[in-house]
């Protein structure tokens, strides 16, 4: 792998200072920073080659859209899809949850039937369902998690059943960083005949994602979360979910042939992709993925877990602290509270110092409520992160603590 300088070297705005201080960024998990390659992809096309996708016989529609199949092609391979045709482009991780949770709710779920999520989720993999729900007078059933922010699959396993139509399923908590056994989720939900949707919008930053060997039905992230550019996101389909599925939208480019009496749609994966898309984000996206290759992504894997191991060692050992989530399985993020202390107050305070963390109940308020609090601080880390910056992180809570 890279030397540590030279990978901080290729995101520039890890350079900067905030407030005169230099920039610590442990929001990771909000949003990635950008290589500048990404950057540099997105100002190509739309500097030099920028003309609306799959429109045009010109030149530049030409070199666009090219551009973006490529991207999807990329897609496909980072996450071992089995063709391109399973990868539709979206607006984001929400914008994939609610695309599946319109059209497989369109054509399976009626009234009595049950969609399984668990206590874990982000309010992106709840609400969505909710509201098919609302629709469809079908029932919410929540797998419970205990106190080390694990789900508890013995009950999982209970709440399965004939009426189960699918479940939802994170890969990763994002409040706490748990790593959900999704693969197990799958085989016991599979035997089940029901289908599986994983929400890879934190998984897919940490580790090799393979969907062919998870054997989820579908797999959604969003590009900003990758190092890529905010406003494209990936819905991984099998295929045979996708050609059954309903469209999500209508409009301009998912259509076969239009009449006033009838219209027919699309083929794969183009009859889920409406109206003119976030071209520009994918290709970003593209050269995300190039570049988390060629960096090697067992070595961030590595690198990310002792990036864990230190900052837990460190902000455990602080006097005053409780670190909320504590699975044996996590990614690099720390969710921790300081006694008495509010964690706005702590994350204004850090930031000041240069340092960006997240607080608030990170869009889990039910895993909040768990645990009877109303937020935490978050610090979630990736590979561009330093031993030096975790110690600055516990310089930082070491000066909350005396103000307060
Ligand atoms: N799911 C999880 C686990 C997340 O962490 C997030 C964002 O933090 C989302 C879904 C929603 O992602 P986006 O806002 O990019 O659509």
């Amino acid at each position: 792998m890279k030397d540590i300088s030279e990978i901080r070297s290729d995101f520039p705005i890890l350079g900067r200072k905030v407030y005169g201080k230099q920039l610590v960024y442990f929001d990771n998990g909000a949003t990635a920073q950008k290589p500048q390659r990404v950057i540099d992809s997105v100002d190509e096309i739309l500097t030099f080659f920028n003309g609306n996708i799959h429109r045009g016989v010109h030149y530049l529609s030409d070199m666009a859209s090219e551009s973006y199949e490529n991207a999807r092609q990329k897609v496909a391979a980072f996450i071992n899809a089995s063709g391109k045709e399973e990868i539709v482009f979206t607006s984001g991780t929400t914008g994939s949850i609610n695309t599946i949770a319109f059209s497989f709710g369109e054509r399976y779920i009626k009234r009595g039937d049950e969609i399984i999520v668990s206590h874990l989720e982000h309010h992106a993999n709840i609400v969505p369902w909710q509201m098919l729900c609302e629709r469809k007078g079908a029932i919410l059933k929540v797998i419970p998690m205990n106190s080390n922010g694990e789900i508890i699959t013995g009950e999982y396993l209970k709440l399965l059943s004939p009426k189960t139509k699918i479940v939802a399923i994170t890969q990763v908590s994002n409040a706490l960083g748990t790593i959900v056994p999704v693969n197990e989720i799958i085989e016991a939900a599979h035997s089940n005949n029901t289908p599986v949707l994983v929400d890879g919008a934190q998984g897919i930053q940490h580790g090799i994602v393979d969907v062919q060997k998870m054997d989820c039905d579908f797999y959604v992230f969003s590009g900003h979360k990758i190092y890529g550019p905010t406003g494209i996101g990936v819905l991984y389909g099998k295929k045979k979910w996708l050609e059954e599925l309903p469209p999500y939208q209508g409009g301009g480019d998912m259509v076969e042939k239009v009449t006033f009496e009838k219209t027919t749609y699309n083929h794969l994966p183009f009859k889920f992709e409406a109206g003119t898309m976030n071209y520009a984000g994918a290709v970003g996206l593209g050269a995300a993925l190039d570049y988390i290759t060629e960096l090697g992504r067992e070595e961030i894997a590595e690198r990310e877990r002792q990036l864990l191991s230190y900052a837990t060692e460190c902000i455990s050992g602080i006097e005053g602290v409780t670190i909320y989530g504590n699975s044996e399985r996590k990614i690099s993020t720390i969710s921790f509270l300081i006694d008495g202390i509010h964690q706005y107050d702590t994350g204004m305070v850090l930031d000041k110092l240069g340092i960006a963390v997240r607080t608030g109940t990170h869009c889990a308020q039910p895993v909040m409520d768990f645990f009877g609090i109303d937020g935490t601080v978050r610090v979630s880390m990736c590979f561009y992160n330093t031993r030096q910056e975790i110690e600055a992180l516990v310089q930082g809570i070491e000066k909350v603590k005396s103000m307060f």
